[in-house]
């Protein structure tokens, strides 16, 4: 199988980057075929602009979606996004590491997300959800927190982690039509004892290892909606 790791932490030595390593080298072992995006290594640049043109089908307005569009068909999309394009469409399963950011992604990965989901080549018209451009495609959150785990679950002051997540697990990977699998996440890491870490990596390779035993979370199907995407009377 081949996995693409989009790794987003600034601290090669930080606890996240420890869990993108114990990946890496557990698929690895396995047999797999391992790419890692690490973003701040890489110095990606998030930020969506007309830069990310080659040509423009119009020079006086930016559309950056029909632009994606357009240069995506052409081949003319700056190479950072070609060369990240191509490493997800190459991928059989997408894991996205990284620390919760304000309810959130880092900045540098929801760039990520902006500028290599490219219109057209990964979702478009109705092919979204299950006739999404990444079918066939699995995708696996793997995060770490500050809170604890009662406070992002259900009935928790902040609420359930995986409805903290619906931009993410549904507005982007589930929307580009990819299998999302639960996310794991290692809560509170910073305040926890090194044993009691210690003990979430190895619950993590645990995930990992369980993959295709994972019950993939439920999204809308585009067969329930009419044409306007009105839902279908049952
Ligand atoms: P680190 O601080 O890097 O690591 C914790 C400890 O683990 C360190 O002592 C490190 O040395 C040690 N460690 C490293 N490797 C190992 C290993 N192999 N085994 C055992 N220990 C190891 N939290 C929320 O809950 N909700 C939010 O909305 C939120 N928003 C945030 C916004 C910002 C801008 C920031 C900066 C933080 C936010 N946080 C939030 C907190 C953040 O999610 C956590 O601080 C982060 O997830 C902790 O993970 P880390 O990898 O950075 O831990």
């Amino acid at each position: 199988m081949n996995i693409l790791i989009v790794h987003a932490h600034p601290e090669p030595a930080s606890f996240t980057s420890a869990m993108k390593n114990a990946a890496v080298a557990d698929f690895t072992a396995a047999g797999h075929s391992v790419v890692v995006s690490d973003l701040y290594a890489m110095g990606f640049n998030p930020v969506a602009s007309a830069a990310d043109f080659g040509t423009r089908g119009n020079a006086d307005y930016l559309n950056y979606a029909l632009e994606q569009r357009g240069n995506g068909d052409a081949g003319t999309l700056a190479p950072d996004i070609a060369t990240e394009l191509a490493k997800l469409l190459a991928a059989d399963l997408v894991i996205f590491s990284f620390p919760l950011y304000w309810f959130s992604v880092p900045a540098i990965l929801k760039g990520w997300i902006d500028r290599v989901l490219v219109s057209g080549k990964t979702y478009g018209g109705r092919r979204i959800y299950d006739q999404g451009g990444l079918k066939g495609k699995r995708a696996l959150l793997a995060l770490t927190t500050g809170g604890r785990d009662y406070m992002l679950s259900e009935g928790g002051i902040h609420g359930d982690i995986e409805d903290i997540l619906k931009p993410v697990l549904q507005g982007t990977l589930a929307y580009t039509g990819m299998t999302v699998l639960p996310s794991f996440v290692g809560f509170h890491v910073p305040y926890l004892k090194q044993e009691e870490r210690a003990a979430i990596l190895e619950n993590f390779r645990g995930h990992l290892a369980r993959l295709d035993q994972l019950q993939p979370l439920s999204f809308p199907k585009l067969g329930d909606f009419d044409a306007q995407m009105k839902p279908l009377a049952k």
